[in-house]
C-alpha cells in the first residue's frame, strides 16, 4: 500500500489482546515465501526418494535444534510444540507413505510430500473441532512447508537478524518461525488469524511481548518499514496503529508510562504477605505444569502451587512416565517450594487434550467423554503409578492431591480406596509419606456445586476450576471461538455457584481455592475475595498484581462488591460493578 493512503489511516485496526502492553516500532512484514512446484517431465524415483529422506532429517535437525534453543530460551511450552512438530518430522510412517505416493504415481519429491500432507490437513481439519486440535493441523502444515522448501531450495524464514525495535505483522506465524525471533528486538507481534489460546500468543505472553491476534487485514493495511504502535493493554480488544500520528502517539506513550508507574507500584507490594488492608490473608499460588515452571513460579513470587497440571510430563515423550520418574518431578516441585504447599492434580487429560500413548478413541463430544479420573479409573494402574509419586513426593514437602472432573460421591469414593491402596503398597514397600496429605477435588462440573455439601464431608478442599465450570454450566465450549459470547467468565450464574460451594466447604472447615483463569483476573479478584475464596491459584505473571491487589483491598468493601454481584442478573452487570470497583480504587 501506499504511504499517502498509510499516512491518512490512522483509525486503528481492531483484534484480540494476545499479550498484555503497548509496543511501538518499525514495521517487518513477513511474505509468505512461494512454494510453487513446477511439474517435471521425467521422474527418477529413486533419485527422488533420495531427496525426500534428506528433506525430512533436515527437517527434523532444524526442529530439534530450535526445540532445544526454546526450551532454554523461550519456554517449555513452546519447546513442547516445536518437540511435537519434530516427532512428526521423524515419523517413519509419514515419510514410507510420501515415498510410496513418489513410486505409485511417479511424481517429484515435491509433489508426493505435498499430496500426503494435504491430505492429513483435510482429515485432520475436518475432525478439528476446538482451538487445540486447529493448532494441531497448523504444526502439520508448519512441517509439511518445512519440508516443502528444503526440497524447493527456498530459505526458511529466519528473524534471527530483524533490527531492534521491529513489530512483526504477519498473516500468521508458525511456532518455528517464533522460536528464531530474538526477545529483545521485537516490540510487538501482530497476527491476522489465530485466537488468544493459538501458539503466537502463548508464546508471546510467556516472552513479555504485546500481541494481537485476529487484526483482519494487518499484512495489507502496512508496509515493511512503516512506523506502527500497537495498544494490547486492555483485556480483550487490541488496536493497531499504521503511522499513528501525532496525538494518538502521545496518548499511547502516555498510557505506556502509566503502565510502567503500575508495574513499579506493584513491584512495591513484592515479598509481603497477601493480606487485605483489614487481615484477611489468601494463599496466593501458581499455576504449573512442569518443571521449569516451578523455577519461573517461584521468580514470580509464588508462595505456592495451587495446581500442578501433571498432564504435561505425561505429554513430553512417547512413552508414559513411570513412578519413578513423576516422583522425582514431584518431589522436585515439593522441595522447591515447602514449607509452601503443592497441590498436584492427577493426570487430566482428554476433552482438548489428547495423549497418543493412551490410544484413546475419537469421541463426538470429547469435553462430555472420557476425561480426566474417567480415564483414571479405568486405567487403575496408571493411577495408582501416579498415587504413589506423588505420596512419596509428600515426604519432601506439603505435598497435596487434587482429582478433576468429580461429578459424584461414588467417585470420590473409589478414589479414595485408591489413595488408601497405593499408602497401604508403600508401606509395604517401606517407603516414608505423609499419612495425613490432604485430599482434594476440582469443581468444575454443576453438579459438584450442588452437592457440595456432602462432597465437602469427604473431602479436605475444594479447588474451583472456572474455565471448566463456566462451559459445562453454560453449555459453551471454551475453545469454540464461534461461541465465545456465550462463554460468559463474569456470568452471575458463575458466581453464585462459587458462594455456594465457598458455603458448603467452609461449614464442613474445608478451605476452597479458584485455579481457573478467573482467578488471576484483577476485575474478579476483589469478587472472589468477598465471597470467601481462601485461596488464588493463577499463572505466574499474575502474582504479583494480584499481591498488589489484595494489599491494597479490605475484605469488608470485596464483601459488600460481591453481595451485590450475587443479585445482578447478566454478565454485563456484573462487568459493570467489577469496571466501577476497580475505577473507584
Ligand atoms: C479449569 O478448568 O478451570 C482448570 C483450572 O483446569 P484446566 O484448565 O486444566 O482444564
Ligand atoms: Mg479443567
Amino acid at each position: 500500500m501506499s504511504n499517502d493512503t498509510a499516512q491518512r489511516n490512522s483509525k486503528p485496526l481492531i483484534g484480540l489482546s494476545a499479550s498484555a502492553g503497548i509496543g511501538f516500532g518499525t514495521a517487518v512484514v513477513l511474505e509468505r515465501p512461494d512454494l510453487t512446484i513446477s511439474a517435471r517431465e521425467t521422474v527418477d524415483p529413486s533419485s527422488e526418494q533420495g531427496r525426500l529422506h534428506h528433506a525430512f532429517q533436515t527437517a527434523a535437525a532444524e526442529l530439534a535444534r530450535l526445540t532445544d534453543q526454546a526450551k532454554s530460551e523461550l519456554g517449555q511450552e513452546l519447546a513442547h510444540i516445536l518437540r511435537s512438530q519434530q516427532t512428526l518430522a521423524e515419523d517413519e510412517s509419514m515419510l514410507e507413505e510420501v515415498a510410496a505416493e513418489i513410486i505409485e504415481h511417479l511424481v517429484s519429491a515435491e509433489e508426493a510430500t505435498r499430496r500426503v500432507f494435504e491430505r492429513y490437513h483435510n482429515l485432520f481439519e475436518e475432525l478439528a473441532d476446538d482451538a487445540y486440535n486447529k493448532q494441531r493441523v497448523a504444526d502439520l502444515d508448519d512441517v509439511g512447508d518445512r519440508i516443502l522448501r528444503t526440497l524447493l531450495g527456498v530459505e526458511t524464514v529466519d528473524l534471527t537478524a530483524v533490527a531492534a525495535g521491529s513489530v512483526i505483522v504477519a498473516s500468521d506465524l508458525s511456532p518455528s518461525e517464533t522460536a528464531t525471533m530474538p526477545r529483545d528486538h521485537v516490540s510487538a507481534i501482530v497476527t491476522e488469524h489465530g485466537g488468544i489460546t493459538s501458539h503466537v500468543a502463548i508464546l508471546a505472553k510467556g516472552l513479555g511481548i504485546p500481541a494481537a491476534v485476529g487484526v483482519a487485514g494487518a499484512t495489507g493495511a502496512v508496509a515493511s518499514g512503516q512506523t506502527v504502535a500497537l495498544d494490547a493493554s486492555e483485556p480483550e480488544t487490541a488496536r493497531f496503529y499504521v503511522a499513528p500520528d501525532k496525538r494518538q502517539t502521545e496518548d499511547l506513550e502516555r498510557k505506556r508510562t502509566d503502565l510502567a508507574e503500575r508495574q513499579k507500584e506493584i513491584q512495591k507490594s513484592a515479598g509481603l504477605p497477601s493480606e487485605t488492608t483489614d487481615g484477611r490473608l489468601v494463599t496466593l499460588s501458581a499455576n504449573i505444569g512442569s518443571r521449569a515452571d516451578v523455577e519461573e513460579a517461584r521468580k514470580r513470587g509464588a508462595e505456592s502451587v495451587g495446581l500442578y497440571r501433571t498432564e504435561f510430563l505425561f505429554m513430553q515423550g512417547r512413552v508414559l512416565p513411570d513412578e519413578e520418574t513423576q516422583y522425582r518431578a514431584y518431589r522436585e516441585a515439593a522441595e522447591a517450594f515447602s514449607p509452601g504447599m503443592v497441590i498436584f492434580r492427577t493426570l487430566d487429560v482428554g476433552g482438548d487434550k489428547d495423549l497418543p500413548a493412551l490410544e484413546m478413541p475419537a469421541e463426538e463430544n470429547p469435553f462430555l467423554g472420557r476425561r480426566a479420573i474417567r480415564i483414571s479409573l479405568a486405567r487403575p494402574e496408571l493411577l495408582l503409578a501416579q498415587l504413589r509419586a506423588v505420596l512419596r513426593a509428600s515426604a519432601w514437602g506439603t505435598v497435596k492431591l487434587m482429582f478433576p472432573m468429580v461429578s459424584s460421591l461414588g467417585e470420590i469414593r473409589k478414589l479414595t480406596s485408591y489413595v488408601n491402596e497405593a499408602k497401604e503398597s508403600l508401606d509395604r514397600d517401606g517407603f516414608d509419606f505423609d499419612g495425613k496429605m490432604e485430599t482434594g477435588i476440582m469443581v468444575e462440573v454443576p453438579s459438584a456445586v450442588l452437592m457440595a455439601p456432602e462432597f465437602a464431608k469427604e473431602v479436605d478442599f475444594f479447588s474451583i476450576g472456572t474455565n471448566d465450570l463456566t462451559q459445562y454450566l453454560l453449555a459453551a465450549d471454551r475453545l469454540n471461538e464461534g461461541v465465545r459470547e456465550y462463554y460468559a467468565s463474569f456470568h452471575p450464574a458463575l458466581f453464585r455457584a462459587i458462594q455456594r460451594v465457598v458455603e458448603a466447604a467452609h461449614r464442613e472447615e474445608s478451605w476452597v481455592g479458584v485455579c481457573g483463569e478467573l482467578g488471576g483476573n484483577p476485575l474478579a479478584l476483589p469478587i472472589l475475595l468477598g465471597l470467601g475464596v481462601d485461596e488464588l491459584s493463577m499463572a505466574p505473571s499474575h502474582i504479583a498484581q494480584a499481591r498488589h491487589l489484595i494489599r491494597n483491598s479490605s475484605l469488608a468493601e470485596a464483601e459488600q462488591l460481591s453481595s451485590a454481584v450475587l443479585r445482578c442478573e447478566t454478565d454485563q452487570d456484573v462487568l459493570q460493578l467489577a469496571r466501577s470497583f476497580a475505577n473507584r480504587r
